[in-house]
């Protein structure tokens, strides 16, 4: 049994929908498939606008909400054959009317909680997966649409909920056991429900996680994670067209990828499927063909300099200076306070060993409330003359070469520090991660594209499509 994902830009449009329903309806003959859906690309964004400008008393929030229900009844129209529009209409129709009402509350009330917010943007799954069943149909196929909200248990963090995997894993088996093996089922990623049966979502990106926490419970055969790119390639090939396709990672690669700002895995995605040693491959839908890019744990080991360099931009520097040395430690003690009690996810940090100097690295969205909490813990400190500066910085990103081989580790990082010198991109701060095998650095994020372009030059510029020539030639 394997699973296959598509995302939203693998539907994005009514060809490239029925093109999905085609690969569905080949490959699904080899193997028994649980297909895993997306929102049609780029509906997540506008139910999340039309949710804000209705919170904020906005009537144009109408206009939006008109613009998907023309998108969707154009799909379902070019995707259901008319025999088997009539079923797949009605559930359109019934979707939509659920979803103006439930915007239409959020306009009068002009508030929208978080918990209303998550069922409202999980619409765009439903609407895609409903389609995609008439399409199917109208393929000659059996198929069924089966809902993530039963199946997926969560905590209350909506918007990024967490999932509980011993429950979740006991209710996909068991619904596993009964499921009707004569009929494709197709499941919406992105959606999973609270103990009180309240809808809650994994997070932006999140049905990359529902693929392989399916897969990493029932134990598949294989879990795809169908695209619009050839696999993973050696950098984002937005900022380097020339990146090439890699044939595989091991589980502890894609996974620093997804975490350190590869767009093509969500985050989480790798933990379910590798306590399993279940592998996954990510695949191309506009050239299916590809074999793109294979992950799994009989790789472990990289036999290139590099294997793929990736940035995360949206970060911000929170530095506190101290002026007595000899109080460090207590500083430390209360700062990490902060970050428990806040519950502020840190990416890195940098000390001075001297005790000077302590710097925080943080996703913009949290500079604010840490520096506030930092000068209301630290307001004595301050007028007393221990706590020196407390500074912030924002727009920084960084910068991370995964999955370099074990034995060219320090001559890689030299490798590094020569481009960077040489082109004149300044660093704030070095982090070898000599576990992972990754090395990462912070650079002002205006200097992203050209940094990533120049590292990507160094490492595969010349050698193109052959992964024996770049090993040969680098260790040269
Ligand atoms: P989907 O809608 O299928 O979930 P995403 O847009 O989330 O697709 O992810 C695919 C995108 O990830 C690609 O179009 C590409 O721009 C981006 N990406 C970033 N880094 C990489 C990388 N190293 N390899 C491949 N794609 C990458
Ligand atoms: N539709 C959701 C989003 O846009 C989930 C996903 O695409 O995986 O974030
Ligand atoms: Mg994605």
């Amino acid at each position: 049994m394997k699973v296959m994902k598509f995302g939203g830009t693998s539907i994005g449009t009514p060809d490239l929908f029925l093109k999905v329903a085609k690969i569905v309806s080949n490959r699904s003959e080899e193997e028994f498939t649980i297909v895993v859906l997306s929102a049609i690309g780029g509906i997540t964004d506008k139910l999340l606008g039309a949710i804000d400008l209705a919170a904020n008393g906005d009537k144009k929030y109408r206009e939006i909400l008109d613009e998907i229900k023309s998108i969707h009844y154009d799909f379902l129209y070019k995707a259901a054959a008319a025999d088997n529009r009539q079923h797949v209409h009605d559930q359109t129709n019934k979707l939509l009317l659920e979803l103006e009402n439930k915007l239409k509350g959020v306009f009068l009330l002009k508030e929208c909680s978080d918990r209303i917010s998550d069922s409202i943007v999980t619409f765009g799954e439903y609407l895609s997966n409903n389609i995609m069943v008439g399409a199917l149909k109208s393929l000659g196929k059996k198929c069924e649409f089966h809902d993530a909200k039963r199946l997926i248990r969560t905590n209350s963090n909506y918007g990024d909920a967490e999932v509980n995997f011993p429950i979740t894993n006991h209710l996909l088996q068991e619904w596993f056991a009964l499921l009707n093996k004569n009929h494709i089922p197709i499941v919406n990623g992105f959606t999973g429900s609270d103990e009180n049966g309240h809808i809650t979502t994994l997070g932006r990106s999140g049905s990359d996680f529902t693929a392989t926490i399916i897969g990493g419970a029932l134990n598949a055969s294989l879990v795809e994670i169908w695209t619009d790119v050839d696999g993973v390639l050696s950098a984002d090939p937005k900022v380097v067209p020339s990146a090439i396709t890699l044939d595989w990672l091991s589980y502890n690669e894609a996974s620093s990828l997804a975490v350190l700002g590869g767009k093509v895995i969500h985050p989480k995605t790798i933990a379910p499927v590798e306590k399993q040693n279940v592998p996954v491959s990510i695949l191309n839908t506009f050239n299916p063909e590809v074999k793109g890019t294979f992950i799994s744990s009989n790789n472990n080991v990289s036999d290139v300099h590099v294997k793929t360099i990736t940035y995360l931009k949206g970060l911000s520097s929170i530095s506190i200076f101290e002026s007595e040395s000899k109080y460090g430690q207590k500083i430390l003690v209360r700062l990490f306070g902060i970050i428990a009690r806040l519950e502020i996810p840190v990416v890195t940090i940098s000390k001075s060993a001297y005790n000077q100097s302590i710097s925080f690295f943080v996703q913009n969205e949290y500079e604010h409330l840490f520096l506030e909490e930092i000068r209301r813990e630290f307001t004595l400190d301050i007028e007393k003359g221990f706590i020196g500066e407390i500074l912030a910085r924002s727009n920084l990103a960084l910068i991370t070469a995964i999955g370099i081989g074990s034995d060219f580790y320090s001559l890689v990082v030299r490798r590094i520090h020569d481009v960077l010198e040489k082109n004149g991109v300044k660093s704030l701060m070095f982090l070898d991660d000599l576990y992972s095998l990754n090395f990462s650095f912070i650079i002002d994020a205006l200097e992203v594209n050209r940094t990533v372009i120049v590292l990507h030059d160094e490492f595969f510029g010349e050698y193109h499509y052959s992964k024996e020539v770049n090993k040969i030639v680098n260790v040269a």
